[in-house]
């Protein structure tokens, strides 16, 4: 089956080719393939070397293989990358870069410089099913969902724009898509960026955000230490239900006993993301209420200043109000912080630089 379905991609879109990427296979998958070809085993480590340490787009810069090896490598796969399409450099450093993957697929992902820390927003999927009515990926709806080795080209790509001396520290998968509907290829993506013969990245630089799929929540928390990061934004299930409908299927109640039951939640305070939306979640009754509703868990709040977008039904509530806020949750011994708004010149928000760059030419209606 698998060889039908590919054979279907390619026929949809001659880009791709039938060629699967090596990008998007395991150390222990590619050993089986080294073995099969009649090579030794280490070469598979060898190869992982030259695709994640060192960054290699040919096989034919894989020296130290044998030349005849090297050519049906290069016979029966080819290696994933990521052109940049476009590059919005902000004034605070934030770079924004919109990647063309080879089916035509644009996503995006975002270099955020902070102090002491350069943070990759990752993409997980081109468009998003969740629906959530702030966010601009919505309105796209689910294109596709992303391969490990395009989640993992992003890496590639943002390394090629950093700055000398810069350096990427953290992770967070809060760029297009929802990473738990995409849990096969996320695990993938996962286990090759924190294994030692892939990119070794410590999973407590990793942070993966979720609208709230319950159940592999748990999953991911069991495969990988990593950190997580709820989005919430409600502290009522009729305004969740409305803002996120994902809540219609897993109620607050359900969402929050799940997170209580997560065996991480004692060593490791999860993250509450609440994006502040003037006069429908920012009320002094919602942080009160917010503030009790976490109080089980010791979690960490970071209120998120809503970045409006064209045709967007929401407007970002006052700084005044997410400093009270802010405070009521302090005052409930709740650890919160505001995330700052980066690279709003250049519409960094999920999905923002996609709508503006793929905006129809008034489409009648
Ligand atoms: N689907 C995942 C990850 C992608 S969204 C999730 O829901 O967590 C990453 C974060 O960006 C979420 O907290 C989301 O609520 C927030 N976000 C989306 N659109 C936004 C906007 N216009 N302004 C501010 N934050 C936004």
């Amino acid at each position: 089956m698998a060889g039908v379905s590919q054979l279907h991609a390619s026929t949809l879109d001659p880009s791709i080719g039938i060629k699967p990427d090596i990008r998007d296979l395991a150390l222990d998958e590619l050993e089986s393939i080294v073995r099969e070809a009649g090579e030794r085993a280490f070469r598979a480590r060898q190869i992982m070397g030259w695709l994640w340490n060192r960054g290699a787009e040919s096989f034919e810069a894989m020296l130290d293989l044998p030349t005849a090896f090297r050519e049906e490598l290069n016979h029966r796969f080819r290696i994933g990358s990521i052109a940049s399409a476009h590059v919005a450099r902000s004034s605070d450093g934030t770079r924004k870069l919109l990647l063309r993957l080879g089916d035509g697929e644009d996503i995006e992902s975002v270099i955020i410089p902070t102090e002491g820390r350069t943070t990759l927003c990752i993409s997980s999927q081109a468009g998003c099913a969740m629906g959530c009515g702030f966010c601009a990926t919505a309105r796209m709806g689910l294109h596709r969902n992303l391969a490990a080795g395009e989640i993992l080209g992003q890496l590639m790509a943002a390394r090629r724009e950093l700055d000398p001396g810069e350096i990427l520290t953290n992770y967070v998968f809060m760029g297009m898509g929802e990473p738990l509907a995409n849990y096969p290829r996320l695990h993938r993506a996962l286990t090759i960026m924190t294994a030692d013969w892939g990119l070794g990245i410590s999973p407590r630089r990793i942070t993966v955000s979720t609208v709230g799929l319950v159940p592999s929540m748990d999953r991911l928390l069991a495969d990988f230490p990593v950190n997580l990061a709820v989005s919430l934004h409600a502290t009522t299930d009729e305004v969740r239900n409305r803002i996120a409908p994902i809540n219609l299927r897993y109620p607050l109640r359900v969402l929050l006993d799940a997170c209580e039951a997560l065996p991480i939640a004692r060593r490791r305070r999860i993250t509450f993301e609440y994006v502040m939306l003037a006069g429908v979640n920012d009320s002094i009754d919602d942080a009160r209420r917010l503030a009790k509703m976490l109080a089980p868990l010791r979690a960490k709040v970071n209120l998120i200043f809503f970045n409006p977008f064209p045709e967007s039904p929401f407007a970002p509530s006052s700084r005044e109000r997410v400093d009270g806020f802010q405070a009521i949750l302090h005052r409930g011994n709740l650890t919160a912080t505001i995330r700052e708004s980066r690279g709003r010149d250049i519409a960094a928000a999920c999905g923002q630089l996609y709508a503006e760059r793929n905006r129809p030419a008034a489409a009648p209606r």
